[in-house]
């Protein structure tokens, strides 16, 4: 073997993979957006069979021998060829150290179990979808002790989304938001409440479309190369930096929900269009890592999108779609609205300041999950336990308690962390982006491409070249602190609700 030879299987095989990937990306976003209910079990079947496909690709004594070698030769590679094969090979490492069949195996539970976790939130049915829970996370267990025998499984999980990250670090990151976020909330829910009545009237589906449009153009996403679908659960799926999909829920009695998804997934969506040229297609193409990609959506989602010059720009707009419902209503009457804090019991249309509560109970029943302390059928009644102590709210049913969010069913444990790290990533930036940038001046022009800009040049462009903890202090010039977050909802909600310090 040489390099060129090497280097020549390894991209062969990546293309063929990424057909793979295609594929069933293009075949799963079908299932929730077009397709008829009557299509999940063909799709599913199909499902398995390219993912053994793909499976059985990706394990070619071929490919890993030529991945192995380009690694014990990476200091002869170019930065970015290195990069590609100490990314891939660090996830073909983590497939590799799990038997083939249980693999396969956990491919199938997965896209069984989604499924079965749709059907049992629709109709409040947890007892048909416990058995599933617990396999998957027995399942993530007992692959994360195959893959590092000596870490404690959790923190593998963790280190999956996020490079570096441990639940010692989780801990202090939590321990630090619970000390501060539950007085705060506590202040907050007994001050004069914020108006917000008007935002509980009729919006049509059609005339939200308008909005999502026009808020995708405020954002200056560019709509050759991204497109808006409708789903259960808003999220953003690319197929390259010239196919990115973003969805979101249209709901007739609640504008901002929608309006904030087409925030957040714009925010997905930006990042993954300004990735890096040079990246398109190999395995750094795209974000540095699930928090990072995060902080961007978040970042958009909250700091630049709850922001009262965002607010004034799109209210216009807003008033002219809903003139009956908006007619009375200033722009800073809707700021305030688009702003109001209580707890609730709905993780993605919670707002900023509750927001990381529901992050942090879902962090701990997976944390005590994965150590065994509790089995599936517990996490019902721990839920109800942990929102009755954080947020004060009682929970009427498993649809709107643990049956609320996809994650688990998809396999993903360890991910949710990484919504309230990139939240305070999202804080300290915006600590920077201030000090370079006028960032109101450049709300107030009419579109956020100037932010884009910002972004663009210090995080979009690097793709995943760099480890997001560099990125992040390239970035910044700053090791992560959670108090630039912890400072900026004190001083917005203070404000908002006329806290006395
Ligand atoms: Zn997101």
């Amino acid at each position: 073997m040489d390099i060129t030879t090497a280097e020549k299987i390894y991209r062969d095989y990546r293309r063929r993979l990424r057909a793979y990937s295609h594929a069933m990306g293009v075949m799963v976003y079908d299932k929730v957006t077009a397709a008829p209910r009557g299509a999940e079990a063909r799709v599913s079947e199909s499902l398995d069979v390219l993912n053994e496909a793909s499976y059985k690709l990706e394990m070619s004594k071929e490919l890993s021998e030529a991945v192995d070698y380009l690694y014990d030769h990476r200091d002869m590679l170019d930065a970015k060829t290195r990069r590609e094969i100490e990314v891939y090979r660090r996830d073909a490492d983590y497939v590799r150290s799990i038997p083939e069949d249980e693999y396969i195996a956990y491919m199938s539970l997965t896209n069984e179990a989604s499924d079965v976790w749709r059907r049992a939130k629709e109709e409040n049915d947890f007892a048909s979808f416990s058995p599933y829970l617990q396999k998957i996370f027995d399942t993530n267990r007992k692959f994360a002790l195959y893959y590092k025998p000596d870490c404690d499984p959790y923190d593998t999980l963790l280190d999956f989304y996020e490079r570096g990250l441990t639940a010692e670090r989780c801990d202090a990151f939590f321990g630090r938001l619970k000390e501060e976020l539950i007085p705060l909330i506590a202040r907050v829910t007994s001050a004069e409440p914020i108006d917000d009545g008007f935002m509980h009237a009729h919006f049509p589906t059609e005339t939200q479309r308008k909005l999502s449009d026009y808020l995708m153009g405020v954002m200056a996403i560019d709509r050759g190369r991204c497109a808006i679908g409708e789903t259960e659960h808003p999220f953003t799926e690319n197929f390259g930096k010239n196919d990115v999909r973003i969805t979101t829920h249209y709901y007739e009695d609640d504008l901002t929900n929608s309006m904030y998804s087409v925030v957040h997934e714009g925010g997905h969506a930006l990042y993954e269009l300004g990735s890096g040229d040079e990246y398109e297609g190999t395995v750094i193409a795209g974000g540095a890592s699930m928090a990072m990609h995060e902080t961007i959506s978040r970042f958009y989602e909250n700091i630049i999108g709850r922001s009262e010059t965002f607010c004034r720009l799109i209210f216009p707009r807003v008033r002219e779609l809903f003139p009956n419902v908006f007619a009375g209503v200033t722009a800073e009457m809707f700021y305030r609205a688009c702003n109001v804090s209580a707890p609730s019991l709905i993780r993605t249309a919670a707002d900023e300041l509750t927001y990381p509560l529901h992050i942090i109970i879902r962090y701990e029943i997976e944390r005590d999950m994965i150590a065994g302390k509790y089995k599936a059928d517990d996490i019902p009644e721990v839920w109800r336990r942990k929102y009755k102590e954080y947020l004060g709210v009682d929970v009427p049913d498993d649809t709107r308690g643990v049956l609320q969010d996809s994650h688990w069913s998809g396999g993903s444990v360890g991910y949710f962390p990484t919504y309230s790290l990139g939240s305070a990533y999202g804080a300290q930036i915006y600590a920077v982006v201030r000090r370079e940038l006028d960032v109101d001046a450049a709300i107030a022009s009419g579109s956020t491409k100037a932010i884009n800009d910002w972004l663009g040049e210090h995080i979009f462009r690097h793709g995943a070249m760099y480890d997001p903890d560099t990125l992040f202090r390239m970035c910044t010039g700053e090791e992560f602190s959670p108090e630039y977050y912890i400072s900026y909802l004190k001083e917005k909600y203070g404000k908002l609700y006329g806290l006395k310090d």
